[in-house]
């Protein structure tokens, strides 16, 4: 039998990318690697990502084709190659040359006042004087909108030098942006995790942040796929962990510590911050009622050495503007404060920490000199 390379890419035509109505041919899938030897035929199959789900169907696809209409008695079974393209992504710190900080706030459950800690922290931060951004990676509950008063708000494409870039929207002195501000909360709980993560890394490298000093990714919570991926994407610079003292949240947090500093993520913990620590009532201002138990986040920041940001109480006045979206850190009063020295803590253990690195990076170079 007389095998030839269009025998073999006629067959291949009958093979259909799934969802594009194309096939691997027109699509340019087929690297000219193609070698042909008595009957054993082998090429290479290109694809764009290295996690594409339909390699495995596609080189299975590839094969039948080619026996059924190439030739049955063509060696091909396991000479198909896999090849993918490099990842586009340059290297984690050239993404956002920009931005002097990325910190990643994080809880291991959901309800304990992460997205709060998250709005209020950003706000006072550029309250302060920084350069602020927020990212609502909480994609499967993106409230950040609605905490900046924000949920109707349509982001717009920016021309910066040859690329189109997503203009955050810029409120309270924040830039931010939510997956919120581009489709409904429906659609994004059914989103499997790989679409979540590639939807957040869109929002980071397709958007123009462009200066600042603190970016703050609000993370959905527990340990996810997302979280991965975003710090592997980013050199996120720190995780502030946000608990309340009740122990199944602690027990939690636990797990979110161990994950981010085990050694497939490496990220350092910048502080912990206890989230409803006390309720004091309006009207007897000296009364705290430990209502989740008593001092849950100290003694977990000193039982892992972990420094504690802070501890805020249950207000009232919190869960309202985060309601109506002007977030009590806006204000000068008692709570405003509150969130004033959390971010005045942080921003501390921060430079700290930048320092300490920078002493490292001195101390590597002079030893390579
Ligand atoms: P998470 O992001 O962890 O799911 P949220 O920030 O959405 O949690 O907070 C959950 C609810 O608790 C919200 O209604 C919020 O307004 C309220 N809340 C959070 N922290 C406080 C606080 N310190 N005092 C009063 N209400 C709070």
């Amino acid at each position: 039998m007389n095998i030839y390379p269009k025998l073999i890419l006629d067959a291949l035509e009958k093979v259909r990318y799934p969802g594009t109505g194309k096939n691997i041919v027109e699509m340019g899938m087929i690297e000219d690697d193609m070698r042909i030897e008595g009957n054993k035929v082998s090429f290479s199959i290109l694809f764009e990502k290295q996690n594409d789900p339909f390699m495995k169907s596609l080189v299975k696809a590839g094969e039948t084709a080619i026996l059924t209409y190439a030739g049955e008695n063509i060696d091909i079974k396991g000479n198909i190659n896999i090849k993918t393209k490099p990842s586009p992504l340059p290297a984690p710190l050239d993404l956002l040359p920009g931005v002097k900080n990325i910190i990643a706030i994080s809880s291991g459950k959901g309800g304990v006042g992460k997205s709060t800690v998250a709005v209020n922290l950003a706000v006072a931060l550029a309250k302060s004087g920084y350069k602020v951004g927020l990212l609502d990676a909480d994609i499967f509950g993106p409230s950040i909108p609605k905490m900046f008063h924000a949920e109707e708000a349509k982001p717009y494409m920016e021309r910066i030098g040859e690329r189109e870039l997503i203009a955050p929207i810029e409120q309270y002195g924040v830039k931010i942006l939510s997956i919120g501000f581009f489709i409904n909360k429906k659609d994004a709980l059914v989103w499997r995790g790989t679409m979540a993560s590639n939807a957040l890394k869109q929002l980071i490298t397709d958007a123009h942040w462009g200066e600042l000093d603190y970016f703050l990714l609000d993370l959905p919570p527990g340990t996810s796929d997302i979280h991965l991926t975003l710090v592997q994407t980013l050199a996120v610079t720190g995780v502030v962990i946000v608990t309340t003292p009740q122990e199944v949240a602690l027990a939690d947090a636990r797990k979110g510590i161990s994950m981010f500093t085990g050694k497939k993520i490496n990220v350092p913990v910048i502080g912990l911050v206890e989230n409803m620590a006390w309720f004091t009532p309006a009207e007897l201002p000296e009364n705290k009622y430990y209502i989740f138990g008593k001092d849950g986040g100290k003694q977990l920041s000193e039982e892992m050495h972990i420094p504690l940001l802070g501890q805020i109480p249950i207000v009232g006045n919190i869960c309202e503007g985060s309601d109506s979206g002007a977030p009590v850190a806006l204000n000068d009063s008692v709570t405003g404060e509150i969130f004033r020295l959390l971010a005045e803590k942080m921003v501390e253990q921060v430079e700290i920490r930048n320092k300490n690195l920078s002493v490292t990076k001195r101390v590597v170079a002079i030893t390579k000199n």
